[in-house]
């Protein structure tokens, strides 16, 4: 059973802040909306494209063992038959509206989810995939598929890098992009919806040692949240039963996160043996197996598959960030979102529009943004103007005053503590870059100062 977040984060205001300050809209929204598709705005594009980025930092571009690869979305028809899904999504199948599994119509016993006793949607011949046609002639020879996960692309080039990459076993290629999937339910804002993207790792190793690499990939992935700021208790692993694994695995562990909605899965790591190699194989004629070196063996390598959501990555982010706390008669919303993730990393105030600071702020200004995206803002007063700083999750604020204009300084305020120091101008930017790498804000660099410490 779900448990509920004992938290004042609900997701309206998460889908509200996001709505308010251009992170995520509806999508087509001047026509109504397309019913579960969501369009990221201008903060929106810079949090999604953060998250893509710490991953594929994580898992390509710091390890020696991974490559990556950006495969079409759409492929040859066969692919579909050889990975199961053609067959495996077109049963008539009912839904349960509270965990979302399907079941086979034809196979139930009794009216309710076998899993959780939830109640079920009514059967429908369905296939999860999105059809469209290819080429000028509509007919069933040019039926093509969106494809539904990103998976299948890098097995179908299995082949291609090992040829070009020479990996040895154990190694990995990793891809993001975008899945289509008709959900039959949908819902809970960017969780689940019929556009989303994915960031697949696809591990071969050699046959016996499957199981401690699953377990090593469950580490990993869970210490990834973890270490962007994830609190460790919003998260958890649920190994699926031996009757709810797919037909590929042999065996699977959720991430799950502690969502305003409840527990529910994050991310999917499974173990899929061989199944994916001597399928494609099977079906294409082409043998992909691996010739060990070493051992002087051929055989077919097993797969683990940590298999995440960037939206709901995203999401999850968002909700684990999200923070109210009081502020005189206030209330403070501050997104703490971690540094690597925030989509402005710095804001530049000028206390006033006058031309002569408004001169030195805009120099400040474009100075920075060489380094990272920086937000400037002139307009109202200057706590105004932190709050909405603080509320989009910018993790530091440059203020520049009259008295910069003598002592050449300028103020740094930190979001989450809201204290501040100043530091010679000339030194904004190391101070900066430090900061956002974990230092304590009052290591102070050359003639820097503490200057309001609440
Ligand atoms: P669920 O049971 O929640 O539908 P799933 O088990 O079908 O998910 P997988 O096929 O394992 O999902 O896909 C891997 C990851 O892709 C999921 O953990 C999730 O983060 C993401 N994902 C899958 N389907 C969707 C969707 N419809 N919308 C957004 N993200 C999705």
């Amino acid at each position: 059973m779900s448990q509920k977040m004992p938290t004042k984060v609900s997701m309206e205001k998460i889908v509200s802040l996001c709505r308010r300050r251009g992170y995520i809209f509806p999508s087509s929204e001047i026509y109504g909306g397309l019913s579960s598709t969501w369009d990221y705005g201008p903060l929106g594009v810079e949090l999604k494209g953060n998250v893509k980025k710490a991953w594929w930092q994580a898992v390509v571009q710091r390890r020696d063992d991974m490559v990556g690869l950006d495969t079409s979305i759409l492929m040859h028809p066969k692919v579909w038959a050889a990975s199961g899904h053609l067959e495996g999504f077109s049963d008539p199948l009912v839904e349960c509206k509270g965990c979302h599994r399907r079941w086979r119509a034809d196979e139930l016993k009794g009216d309710k989810c076998p899993s959780c006793q939830g109640e079920l949607t009514e059967p429908r011949q369905f296939n999860l995939m999105f059809k469209t046609t290819m080429g000028p002639v509509e007919d069933e020879a040019s039926i093509v598929y969106l494809r539904p996960e990103t998976a299948q692309g890098i097995f179908v080039n299995f082949q291609n890098v090992i040829n070009t990459t020479r990996k040895k076993l154990p190694f990995g290629i990793a891809q993001i992009g975008k899945s289509f999937r008709n959900e039959i339910t949908t819902g809970n804002f960017i969780f689940r919806s019929r556009e989303f993207e994915q960031m697949e790792i696809e591990y071969f190793v050699k046959p016996d040692t499957d199981e401690e690499w699953f377990q090593y990939w469950l580490n990993e992935r869970l210490s990834w949240y973890q270490n962007l700021g994830i609190k460790k208790e919003h998260l958890r692993l649920r190994r699926h039963t031996s009757g709810e694994l797919a037909h590929y695995a042999k065996c699977c562990s959720d991430i799950q996160y502690l969502f305003p909605m409840g527990w529910e899965e994050l991310e999917g790591i499974a173990n899929r043996g061989d199944f994916d190699l001597v399928q494609h194989a099977k079906s294409s004629g082409k043998s992909l197996d691996y010739f060990d070196d070493e051992a002087k063996e051929r055989f077919v390598p097993y797969i683990i598959e940590p298999s995440a959501g960037v939206d709901r990555s995203v999401l999850a982010f968002l909700i684990d960030a999200y923070d109210e706390e009081p502020d005189k008669d206030e209330i403070r919303v501050v997104l703490r979102l971690h540094p690597s993730l925030a989509p402005y990393k710095v804001a530049v105030l000028p206390l006033s529009r006058k031309e002569v600071l408004a001169k030195v702020a805009k120099e400040i200004y474009a100075d920075l943004r060489q380094c990272w995206m920086v937000s400037y803002d002139d307009a109202q007063s200057i706590g105004r103007r932190y709050r909405r700083q603080d509320e989009i999750g910018t993790p530091f604020c440059v203020t520049i005053d009259f008295e910069s204009l003598e002592d050449k300084q300028a103020t740094i305020r930190d979001r989450d503590s809201m204290k501040q120091i100043r530091v010679p101008i000339s030194e904004l930017k190391n101070t900066i870059q430090a900061k956002l790498e974990g230092e304590d804000l009052f290591v102070l660099p050359p003639g820097g100062k503490v200057w309001k410490e609440g």
